[in-house]
């Protein structure tokens, strides 16, 4: 069950609260986040809902039967949105577009790229200052003060930035430079991150491991969120299958059903998705037809010559042209 607190209740009273959930066999555990205050019961038994819901403080309480509870549409109808500030914005209902080399690479590559998401009305970046990468010997990223050149950039030209945290203590680290920390696929279950992403006032866009399922997609978001973050985004990037044809195979079903599960943006990555740039485009309409709230994929003005991706890389051409009809499908979409 998921109970919300009347907002500034004191200790007393949540107390009271806790033992009469307690005293039903279900296990507490509060939750503070920027939104508000809850507690989580995790039990079996039966009970009356009215017995919880008549306790002095309480302003709503919910049974929600999924095992994952606070990222969970039975619970939240209403749609989770991410504001950014400066206008931009990341909800159902529209069209979130974030764009960007996989690795920050060079001061020229930065106001390059940022030029031409500007040309196209793109308000956030992607970009990599940390890589995880599948060979030690490839590049791993320039690091803090790459981001620190990138933000520096990119806020002169009112450009939020999205990129990659790999390890709890970068999490302070990049904090002033960034506007939504990415959880890549190989970090999905990296609980020690994910409990302090929970503890930053900053979105989280958190990818879906390789080989992980859905349902450990949303576990991982309710771990961020039990810990005190709402801000939360999901990624489908694709998986890994048996299929040798593609570098991953995306999993376009994973949209609507997250779409149905949680009420947490749900963003499409056709690059990783597929890993081959002739296709990213069919794959990133696709992605938007079943239902995706943003897509994010890897641009460069010479992909040939990127440090990481490039062959799933477009130039600034073709991403252009699939900017325009990421946004025309969108249309579509919501004229059906
Ligand atoms: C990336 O976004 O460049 C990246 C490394 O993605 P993923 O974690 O999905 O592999
Ligand atoms: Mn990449």
């Amino acid at each position: 069950m998921i109970i919300q607190l009347q907002t500034g209740l004191p200790q007393d009273k949540k107390e009271r609260i806790i033992e009469k959930v307690n005293a039903l066999k279900y296990k507490t555990t509060e939750v503070n986040t920027q939104k508000g205050d809850y507690i989580i019961g995790i039990g079996k038994s039966e009970f009356d809902i009215r017995e919880i819901g008549q306790i002095p403080g309480i302003s709503d309480i919910h049974i929600v039967s999924d095992d994952y509870k606070l990222v969970s549409r039975k619970w939240k109808v209403n749609p989770t949105s991410i504001d950014l500030g400066d206008g931009v914005v990341i909800s159902e209902g529209d069209m979130a577009i974030m764009a960007g080399p996989c690795s920050i690479e060079s001061e020229e590559q930065i106001n390059k790229t940022i030029e031409h998401l500007k040309a196209n009305d793109v308000r956030i970046m992607r970009g990599g200052v940390y890589k995880p990468r599948s060979s030690p010997y490839s590049f791993r990223g320039l690091g803090i003060e790459g981001l620190k050149q990138w933000y520096k950039a990119a806020r002169e030209a009112g450009i939020k930035i999205i990129t990659e945290v790999m390890q709890v203590s970068q999490i302070e680290e990049m904090y002033d430079y960034i506007d939504v920390y990415q959880v890549g696929a190989r970090n999905t279950q990296n609980f020690n991150l994910l409990d302090e992403l929970g503890r930053v006032d900053k979105p989280v866009l958190i990818k879906r491991g390789i080989s992980g399922t859905i349902d450990e997609l949303l576990y991982s978001a309710e771990y961020v969120f039990s810990a005190g973050n709402e801000n939360l985004m999901l990624c489908e990037r694709g998986i890994r299958t048996y299929e040798r044809a593609s570098r991953n195979t995306m999993d376009i079903n994973a949209i609507p059903i997250l779409k149905e599960k949680t009420h947490l943006p749900v963003i499409a990555d056709p690059s990783h998705g597929i890993g081959i740039r002739d296709y990213v485009e069919p794959v990133a309409l696709a992605c938007i037809m079943a239902g995706a709230d943003g897509v994010i994929y890897e641009t460069h003005e010479k992909p040939n010559e990127a440090f990481s991706d490039g062959q799933q890389t477009l130039n600034f051409r073709d991403s252009e042209k699939l900017i325009a009809k990421i946004r025309k499908v969108f249309e579509l979409r919501e004229s059906l």
